[in-house]
């Protein structure tokens, strides 16, 4: 028997697969899609079997070693789509391969383990009646009774009783396997659909095929409730269903509403797990216990079996999107050939669509589906622009005196507030008084980044961090201010402002393992009367006393070079806003901005998406955007600049010889990273026709030149 292996060689391009002879006294268990230790070169590496032939046409092969391990870790319809995902992303199959894996089940980890608990049990084999036993002991017997019990619960007894029993051979201690979550859960919590979520639901589920559905609905309009129902339906006819939320903040109170509706059939897989959890979900999922799958970006390759539905809430997300490395694929095209594979329905869901879904949606691509009131009956909250040109005199630091005056009327009335600081590529840097010197990160071109707590500047790039200074270095004068505004100073700011409680969320608030989550429901027990953060929590979250939505800075987002800056600006106001007024009271929104004309700013205001979509669609067809042309993003690095800046010259002129039907642009420089310089160059086009071969050809040239990187990134959303 020969077998062809899949390796995966690190820091190398081996992109394929060897020939192995298998010993025949493994032959029995070799399957496709079975990790194996093949021996390579002068080490043992670990790859797939993609492949199982009666002979190579290679001569002298070599034994595999061993297998790793008798299950399948690639089924067939992981080794099918990991091949139209090299496809899509002309990424290595490898890659592929791995991106599918939870880390425990990559090729190359073998260190998670599964986890054990330790029960004991009554020996059946004797007659309890042949011993005396004292209070203690009996008490460790009749909590044991004819079942297994937990030695941690027999522990809180008597230890020595329990190992006195023990030790005579009357319980009996076995390990038993055991998942690391536990999502059980009595409430089987089920609203009835009002009459507007019943239409939606009747609708997706009488359609009879596999085109994806969009649905829109405003914020607070019960989407969320919509889902579950659905995932009922198919879960009754024994199917299983994904869905897909951008990030943590939106995981753990989705989750809480899915597991008190269907407890234990859940499975959850997003950033915050610890290997080992994920390692758990991932086999509860494979051996079929859990039938619905929740989680970010990577929970699309989830190994269920007989999908019935794919659901991708917040669909416009960019979370979606791997981008920073390969393969660079979206999640929602994977949605798609799953959906094929499976024959299950799609159904996209936001309250601000991508202008690629919604285009689609319009023009009959896509179904649509519309929710337009929120479940509460309430409209959607008033919101109020502040134009910051006018307020400046009146406003005390960042915060205009209507705001303040609002926050402080809100927090009197026993309500709570959600400011938002809308920090998207913006954060704090020092910078001289006198010289308008910035620190700048020596590895790369950008400034650094100040962080108070810590004393230090640091680069978000590269992660070179050096300790605060005073001193100018540049004029040497004692004139080093920090600019620019971070949570951190807009809270020191509110504190002289409110006698409010304020919690901040950031980034570095967060980081810890479940800081997050405890966070929300310290908000949401009013342990606190401010949520101050970054876009975290802008997202889905579900506060009824939140009654004032605050908007510190609306513009910082509109600044960005990308052509995607509206569309995220709209989208994030329009979400922040959507947190005020979801319960019995009303909700109002302030938002504070130096561009209130902006077409963005104003079709918030008036909660019109529509007309936001219309004009913004417009742009994108003058300016030969997406939804009307799609983009390559073609990155070329390396850390000698004129190999890199000749070799992209050499790429832009390939393309242009090859692809003349297409625009094409660049290069132009990119600032530097980590001391690798980086230039772009774009193709716009409208028909993909021979761009995937060129750049196969360029990709292939490049494979085995240490000076050059080439990366292809299609659909960017950045
Ligand atoms: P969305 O996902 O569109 O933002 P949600 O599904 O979160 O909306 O619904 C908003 C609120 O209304 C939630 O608190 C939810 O529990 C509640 N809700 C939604 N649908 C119903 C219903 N049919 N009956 C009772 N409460 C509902
Ligand atoms: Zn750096």
């Amino acid at each position: 028997m020969v077998v062809s292996v899949l390796v995966e060689v690190s820091s190398s391009n081996v992109d394929k697969c060897f020939d192995y002879l298998v010993p025949q006294e493994l032959e029995n268990d070799i399957r496709v899609g079975v990790k194996v230790n093949v021996p390579f070169g002068r080490r043992e590496i670990i790859g797939f079997v993609l492949e199982i032939k009666n002979d190579s046409e290679i001569d002298n092969l070599k034994y595999i070693n061993s297998i790793v391990s008798k299950d399948v870790i690639l089924n067939d319809e992981m080794l099918e789509l990991g091949k139209q995902l090299k496809e899509m992303t002309l990424s290595t199959l490898i890659s592929c391969y791995q991106v599918m894996l939870p880390k425990a089940l990559k090729a190359h980890d073998n260190s998670i383990n599964k986890k054990y608990d330790t029960y004991y049990s009554i020996n059946k084999d004797i007659d309890l009646k042949d011993y005396k036993f004292n209070d203690k002991q009996l008490e460790i017997i009749n909590k044991c009774g004819n079942d297994k019990v937990k030695r941690s619960e027999l522990i809180d007894i008597s230890i020595s009783s329990l190992n006195t029993l023990k030790n005579k051979n009357i319980l009996i201690e076995e390990k038993i396997e055991t998942y690391r979550l536990d999502h059980s859960n009595e409430k089987k919590i089920v609203h009835k659909l009002t009459p507007l979520q019943k239409v939606v639901y009747d609708e997706f589920i009488s359609y009879d095929d596999l085109i994806p559905t969009l649905l829109f609905g405003v914020t607070g309009s019960g989407k969320t409730e919509v889902y579950m129902e659905i995932i009922d339906y198919y879960l009754k006819l024994n199917k299983t269903a994904i869905v897909l939320v951008p990030e943590i903040s939106l995981t753990h109170q989705l989750l809480n509403r899915f597991s008190d509706r269907f407890g234990n059939k859940i499975a959850a897989l997003h950033s915050a797990l610890s290997d080992g959890e994920r390692y758990d979900e991932y086999r509860r999922i494979e051996r079929g216990e859990a039938t619905i799958v929740i989680g970010a970006r990577s929970a699309i390759f989830a190994p269920l079996k007989n999908i019935g539905v794919i659901i991708i809430d917040e669909e416009h997300s960019d979370s979606y999107k791997q981008s920073d490395s390969n393969p660079r694929y979206n999640a929602k095209d994977v949605a798609l050939i799953r959906s094929k594979y499976h024959n299950a329905k799609v159904l996209f869901g936001s309250a601000t669509p991508s202008l690629e879904v919604m285009a689609r949606a319009e023009k009959g691509v896509y179904h649509l589906l519309k929710l337009d009131k929120r479940v509460n009956g309430k409209d959607l909250p008033e919101i109020k622009i502040i134009d910051m040109n006018n307020e400046m005199k009146r406003s005390v630091g960042h915060f205009s005196k209507i705001l303040i005056d609002e926050i402080n009327n809100k927090i009197s009335l026993g309500e709570q507030v959600i400011l938002l600081l809308n920090r998207r590529g913006y954060s704090s840097f020092v910078s001289c008084k006198n010289c308008g010197y910035t620190f700048k990160c020596p590895n790369c071109d950008i400034t650094l980044t100040y962080h108070k707590s810590s004393k230090t500047l640091r680069c978000h790039y590269c992660g070179y961090a050096t300790k605060e200074q005073i001193v100018c270095p540049e004029c040497g004068e004692k004139s080093l201010s920090p600019l620019g505004v971070g949570t951190e100073r807009i809270e020191e700011e509110l504190k002289k402002l409110t006698t409010g409680k304020i919690l901040r969320m950031d980034y570095d608030t967060t980081s810890r393992k479940g800081m997050h989550e405890k966070m929300i429901t310290s908000f949401r027990n009013h342990e606190y009367d401010i949520l101050l953060g970054t876009q975290i929590v802008s997202k889905g979250l579900d506060f009824p006393l939140v009654t004032l939505v605050g908007v510190i800075n609306a513009d910082t987002s509109l600044n960005i070079p990308d052509f995607r800056s509206s569309e995220n600006t709209f989208s994030l106001l329009n979400q922040v806003s959507g947190r005020a007024g979801r319960s019995d009271k009303s909700g109002k929104v302030l938002i504070q901005t130096y561009n209130p004309d902006h077409y963005a700013i104003k079709y918030v205001k008036y909660n019109n998406y529509l007309g936001f979509y219309k004009e913004e669609m417009n742009i994108r067809r003058i300016l030969k955007y997406p939804p009307y042309y799609y983009i390559c993003f073609i990155k070329i690095s390396g850390k000698d600049n004129s190999i890199v800046f000749n070799e992209s010259n050499k790429i832009k002129r390939s393309l242009d010889r090859n692809l003349n039907n297409n625009i094409i642009l660049g290069p132009s420089e990119l600032f530097r990273i980590n001391n690798t310089y980086r230039y772009s160059i774009y193709i716009k086009y409208k028909k993909i026709d021979n761009i995937k071969d060129i750049l196969s050809k360029i990709i292939d040239h490049y494979k085995n030149n240490n000076n050059i990187k080439v990366d292809i990134d299609f659909n960017p959303t950045h």
